[in-house]
């Protein structure tokens, strides 16, 4: 257990001690009345039942009927956790995997941490007393490369299933293959080294379900290095026992349970063989939607006066605002705090509280807290409102009717975020947070138009991502035949192979196409996307290896410096203190150097004085000390990995040129070289981007640079840009790149100048 994360769950536990005696028992009266009251407390005994008799059950149940935070605990109850095994539950979002196990650890009277944990990616809460334990889709997966049967787990929740993340899409088909290998197990024909109950089983008789069973096994699972290590101990094991027995010891089934907050269960009832489904009846108040006549030209400044809008002239109850991002919500929030400072006396107060996935763990449960009396709580959240967390007290949405998204093209290698149009499903969902406690209304920013236009469901993530870091995880879990794999939704043929190309290109996999050793299997082990733990390791021969470490963290967190409008100037001049004229790379080296330094100065355990001290130190310098706090946590767990896998920490001192080669021989496909008009053309992809305003080389114009992030906007934008040397690429990349193209692309413009170079 990482000493942060300790410590941050004990806060958790921490917070709730504080209550006298009678206000605990209050406490505990009104949950407990709270969880009798959900709709799915009915369904108690039928939904133990039928875990009971199902291998794999769909649960549909709308949002905030007890699916997440109950299910869990009936089955606890129900007895799923004997012989210490855990129930796990999946969530696309780190936010909801922490806040419903810090809500049901409080429903069940425990520490978080202790029978209710969490696992989140540079995040554990869980100890060998937990039985309950939420976790990112992306952690379970991890966990499959130590534990390929998953053995600690007797059932298995893949919530939110209707969000087809493509870690979701990715568990479902592996689950399907563990729970039948799992299920051959119990026929004798796996064994299992480490405690558990041991079966007689007639030496060479193989049912005719086995059988079956092992045929159905050979499909879902690819050739398989660790199944081959299995069956080898079996056949030494039967040497031993020559009495006409073999000791088999059984693993039991493992149970599967699908929940989904939308209706369209036969899709997944299908992929799983014709999967029970069971409906939780939900309870809905009717919502009044209301649409714009017009298109809204800034959806933000829209959304903030509708804001302000419902705050004057509505009745009592709290606002939920959908964003696209911690960035949006940041500023939103500060505009508000703005304008209602400038409110005449006596008008209603607002406590504005954010949501969204980077938000450090012991800030995520204010937006539980109930405003107090005559305040109005105004809710700043990304789609992580829409189905993954409940927030009780809602009785007006405001939707713009966007969302970021990760979107990627194939055919160019290209992928970027965007802030998309979302789907009627999403845009219903988001509505119906408004008539959870009673009748509301829904303020969506678009015409009805608009609305008609929209997708009417989302695409899943596996046809729009970028697949290499997760078929780079399916190659560690032994899984060679990508393209073979047992998709609920296959991905394009492209994409798959496309990945497999930059993987190559990447030194992970072998000219066979498995995974290399020690470069792919390091990869593998870095919780970082390719290209980031790709960058790792080269950092060592590159001798940077502590820069590039600090950059990756940094680069692992959104918005470092915060932007006033208003304060422009002094937000410049404060970033000089800081900023490298080489790029963005290295100025967040020395941002999180700076910021480092002034914790010692403080020196930990903070106190109260110590943290305004800190949160002042950030303030002067317009950085968002939640974003640091955070990279410094992701700092410190990358550290561990990798001093784990034996790397080396070294630094380049003074000289960046050798962090800055690094980074060239990192990130040569986000290579991109000037253009006349000051724009930059990207050299693998041909396409024409602009360095954006938030880097420290906008408005420079440097010949060649590289860049770690795209962004789609009124512009196609890059972000986290460094400067190099074109002639590098052919040197540190020549599989990629040869003198002679890189000299034509710099080559003298029409007045005659010679060829670019650093
Ligand atoms: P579902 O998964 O079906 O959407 P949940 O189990 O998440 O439903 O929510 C059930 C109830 O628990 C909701 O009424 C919600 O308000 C409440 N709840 C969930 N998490 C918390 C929390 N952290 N604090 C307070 N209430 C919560
Ligand atoms: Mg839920």
């Amino acid at each position: 257990l990482d000493p942060s994360v300790k410590s941050e769950a004990c806060v958790l536990g921490q917070k709730r001690k504080k209550s006298t005696p009678k206000e605990a028992a209050v406490r505990k009266c009104l949950i407990l009345e709270q969880k009798c009251s959900l709709p799915i407390f009915s369904a108690r005994e039928k939904l133990i039942h039928q875990v009971n008799q199902n291998n794999t059950l769909i649960v549909i149940g709308e949002t905030g009927s007890g699916k997440t935070t109950q299910l869990p605990q009936f089955l606890y109850a129900g007895g799923f956790c004997k012989a210490g095994k855990i129930i796990g539950i999946t969530q696309p979002r780190r936010v909801a995997a922490v806040s419903v196990a810090s809500r049901v650890a409080e429903e069940m009277d425990v520490e978080v941490g202790k029978e209710v944990g969490f696992s989140i990616r540079f995040e554990d809460a869980t100890s060998s007393i937990t039985r309950i334990k939420y976790m990112t889709d992306g952690m379970l997966l991890r966990e499959a490369l130590l534990d390929p049967l998953l053995k600690k787990y007797s059932v298995v929740i893949v919530d939110e299933a209707h969000e087809r993340t493509i870690h979701t899409d990715v568990l479902f088909g592996l689950l399907k293959g563990i729970q039948a290998r799992r299920s051959n197990s119990i026929e004798g024909k796996f064994r299992e080294e480490n405690g558990a109950e041991w079966k007689k089983t007639k030496r060479g008789d193989v049912t005719e379900d086995s059988k079956r069973n092992g045929n159905d096994q050979k499909a879902a699972w690819p050739h398989n290095q660790k199944a081959n290590m299995f069956e080898t101990s079996i056949e030494k094991e039967k040497d031993h026992h020559a009495n006409g027995f073999l000791m088999e010891k059984s693993l039991s089934p493992l149970k599967i349970v699908i929940m989904s907050a939308t209706l369209d269960a036969q899709g997944f009832s299908d992929y799983f063989g014709g999967a029970k489904v069971v409906y939780i009846q939900g309870r809905q108040f009717p919502v009044e939607i209301y649409y714009t006549y017009m298109p809204e030209a800034d959806y933000l400044d829209a959304a903030l006066i509708t804001t302000l809008q419902v705050h004057i002239e509505e009745d009592p109850g709290d606002v939920l605002v959908f964003l696209t991002g911690q960035e949006e919500i940041e500023s939103m929030e500060r505009l508000l705090h703005d304008r209602i400072s400038c409110f005449p006396e006596g008008t209603a107060k607002i406590m504005v509280v954010p949501i969204f996935a980077a938000l450090p763990s012991d800030q995520q449960m204010k937006v539980f807290k109930a405003a107090p009396v005559g305040t109005r709580k105004v809710i700043l959240a990304t789609n992580i409102a829409e189905t993954s967390v409940t927030i009780p007290g809602i009785r007006y949405v405001i939707d713009p009717g966007l969302v970021k998204a990760r979107m990627y093209n194939p055919r160019t290698g290209v992928e970027a975020l965007a802030i998309v149009p979302i789907s009627k499903a999403q845009a219903l969902q988001r509505s119906g947070r408004a008539g959870r406690e009673g009748p509301g209304k829904c303020f969506r920013l678009y015409t009805e138009e608009a609305f008609h236009k929209l997708d009417d469901v989302t695409v899943p993530e596996i046809r729009r991502c970028n697949l290499s870091s997760v078929v780079l995880q399916l190659k560690a879990l032994g899984i060679d035949d990508v393209l073979g794999f047992d998709f609920m939704d296959k991905p394009s043929r492209m994409a798959i192979v496309k990945s497999l190309e930059h993987l190559y290109t990447l030194g992970a996999l072998t000219d066979e196409g498995k995974l290399s050793n020690p470069v792919g299997v390091q990869m593998a082990r870095l919780p970082l996307e390719p290209l980031f733990a790709k960058a790792m390791l080269m950092s060592v021969s590159f001798k940077c290896s502590e820069e590039m470490l600090a950059a990756v963290a940094m680069l692992s967190v959104e918005s470092i410096f915060f932007t006033p409008q208003d304060k422009l100037k002094e937000v410049n001049l404060a970033k000089l203190r800081f900023s490298s004229s080489e790029g963005d790379h290295i100025t967040y080296v020395n941002v999180l150097c700076a910021y480092m330094g002034e914790l010692k100065k403080i020196g930990e355990p903070q106190d109260k004085k110590a943290k305004k001290s800190l949160q002042n130190w950030c303030n002067i310098h317009f950085i968002n000390g939640r974003s640091l706090k955070r990279a410094l946590d992701i700092h410190r767990q990358i550290q561990g990995y990798i001093q784990g896998i034996g790397l080396e920490l070294l630094s380049c001192g003074e000289d960046y040129s050798s962090f800055r080669r690094c980074l060239a021989a990192s990130f040569f496909l986000n290579a991109a070289c000037k253009q006349p008009d000051g724009t930059f053309r990207a050299l693998a992809s041909g396409q024409i981007v602009s360095i954006h305003p938030s880097s420290v080389m906008f408005g420079k114009k440097p010949d060649c640079i590289i860049f770690n992030e795209l962004v789609h906007t009124n512009k196609h934008y890059i972000r986290n840009v460094t400067r190099i040397d074109p002639l590098w690429l052919p040197e540190l990349a020549p599989r990629f790149y040869c003198t002679k193209d890189i000299q034509t692309n710099f080559l003298p413009d029409s007045q005659g100048q010679k060829p670019l170079q650093d």
